[in-house]
């Protein structure tokens, strides 16, 4: 691996399993030499964060469901027993009840509303808001966003609106940190076969469509996104705040299906 982030410590949210979009962020920042500690979502989770982050080198793997504001202070006192200060946060979290992920986004309940927007949106503000207190010689935060923010997106519904908040927290966190050095970006990834996105009616079709339509005819890894995240987490994105990157083989600047794409 390469030095690129040596003496840097950041902390992974939302790793749930090795197919995690935070596994490929994790694992290319302990390549280029960071310091990791995770947070895990509930008992059932425990067992399998902690092999995995042990295999970067780390033990520092802590309980926080972002939905209790004691949890996610506990996971910073935690943090702050082992660590003085931290680089970069990592948050890769979202949630809807599935049964919203289909049909038509009009049928929306408030409960789920509610829910998806406290999950997916105020817990990035409310990580920021205790991760800037350890950041004392600046720091990244990074969250993953998805083209639903931008463009309907069958299925996407609710998630879509959420990430559209989630984008818009990313420019006002940007601003308000940038004094301190703070950076805050996303990434917006295309389709990836995760835990979360089975939960997405007809993800295998949009997997597909993805693959047949990109400019690059290929669908994103885990570790494209971890390589992109590279530069946004390291000193290489050092300009860059506010930012929604898409790492989506390019497939935001396509207008029409490709002629060459098959009929799926
Ligand atoms: P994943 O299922 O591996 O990760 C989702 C994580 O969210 C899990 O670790 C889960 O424990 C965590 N989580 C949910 N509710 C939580 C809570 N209350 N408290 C703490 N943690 C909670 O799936 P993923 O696809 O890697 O998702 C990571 C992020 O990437 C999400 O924000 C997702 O919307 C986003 N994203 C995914 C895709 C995709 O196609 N997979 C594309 C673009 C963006």
């Amino acid at each position: 691996g390469s030095e690129l982030m040596k003496g840097k410590r950041g902390l992974i949210m939302g790793l749930a399993n090795d197919k995690s979009i935070a596994w490929g962020i994790a694992k290319a920042c302990a390549d280029a030499g960071a310091e990791l500690a995770f947070s895990y979502q509930g008992d059932a989770l425990k067992k399998r964060v902690e092999p995995l982050a042990a295999s970067l080198g780390s033990d520092i793997v802590l309980p926080c469901d972002v939905t209790d504001e004691g949890s996610i202070d506990a996971l910073f006192d935690g943090l702050k027993e082992r660590w003085d200060n931290i680089d970069f946060v990592v948050h890769a979290i979202g949630f809807s009840d599935k049964n919203e992920l289909r049909g038509r986004y009009v049928d929306t309940s408030r409960a789920n509303f509610a829910m998806s927007m406290d999950i997916s949106v105020y817990s990035f503000t409310a990580v920021v808001q205790r991760a800037e207190k350890m950041m004392n010689r600046g720091g990244s935060c990074l969250t993953l966003t998805y083209y639903g923010a931008e463009r309907v997106m069958p299925h996407y519904n609710v998630m879509g609106v959420a990430k559209a908040a989630l984008e818009a927290s990313v420019r006002y966190l940007a601003e308000d940190l940038g004094k301190d050095g703070i950076r805050v970006n996303a990434i917006s990834a295309g389709p990836i076969k995760t835990l979360a996105a089975s939960g997405i009616g007809d993800f295998r079709y949009i997997l597909k469509w993805n693959e047949l339509n990109s400019p690059l005819r290929r669908t994103v890894t885990t570790d494209d996104v971890g390589n992109s995240a590279l530069y946004l987490l390291s000193h290489l994105g050092g300009a860059v705040t506010g930012e929604t990157h898409h790492v989506d083989c390019g497939y935001h600047v396509v207008g029409m299906k490709a002629v060459d794409a098959p009929d799926i």
